[in-house]
């Protein structure tokens, strides 16, 4: 089973939307331990892959993928452009190698939380994105193929982007705040909760 051109745009579109949507919480929550600029960095960097959706879903999924990510590279800015690039752009490069979604998501989604990691020299329990992209990871490995995967993945998103606010930063701008940085959630893991929420969303359809 692959997944269908349509669905692929249906998708991409409404994550986008959804991204947008929430600029004005991800600002705030930058607001309290960065510098208030990650809604409107990833509302721009979504409006830009808005503006290309019919090109980038015309593309076989490891070529669509790549261009979200340069996309993203080159219109987000700040550190979660890059790294957010780089997920999609390690996630396209394993498309062209494992194929298919949705079998071989994990894989594939496996490959850009790596390229986040090695990319922002970063792991699980810094406060970052990848408090929410390691969990979901893992969920979509051990619940690979159950019926309730996609809800799980949606509440393990949601429970990992609120585990981030009693946690330390000790990577990105909110390292600077040390002990200051306990008890808000962090903008990038909100940012990531949001987008795999509306990717589950889009699938159940
Ligand atoms: P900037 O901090 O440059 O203003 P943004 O506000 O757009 O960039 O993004 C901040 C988010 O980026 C943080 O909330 C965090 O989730 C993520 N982030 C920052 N540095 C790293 C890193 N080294 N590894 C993983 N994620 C990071
Ligand atoms: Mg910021
Ligand atoms: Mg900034």
């Amino acid at each position: 089973m692959s997944l269908h051109p349509e669905t692929f745009k249906t998708l991409l579109r409404s994550a986008a939307e959804q991204v947008i949507a929430s600029a004005p919480e991800l600002t705030s929550l930058d607001q309290a331990i960065g510098d208030g600029d990650h809604g409107t960095n990833m509302k721009r960097g979504f409006e830009a892959v808005l503006g290309k959706l019919d090109a980038i879903s015309a593309q076989p999924l490891d070529a669509a993928l790549k261009m979200i990510g340069k996309t993203l590279v080159m219109t987000v800015g700040g550190a979660s452009g890059p790294l957010y690039g780089s997920f999609f752009l390690a996630a396209g490069e394993a498309a062209s190698h494992h194929g298919q979604l949705p079998h071989d998501l994990a894989d594939i989604f496996d490959s850009g939380v790596s390229a986040v990691s090695a990319r922002g020299r970063s792991r699980a329990g810094e406060k970052t994105m990848l408090d929410v992209l390691i969990p979901v990871l893992e969920t979509l490995r051990t619940a690979a193929g159950q019926a309730d995967l996609i809800d799980r993945v949606r509440a393990i998103a949601a429970e990992a982007a609120e585990r981030t606010a009693p946690m330390r930063a000790t990577k990105g701008r909110a390292s600077f705040l040390g002990e200051r940085s306990v008890g808000h959630v962090d903008p990038g893991a909100r940012s990531s909760c949001v987008l795999v929420q509306a990717v589950c969303a889009g699938l159940e359809g």
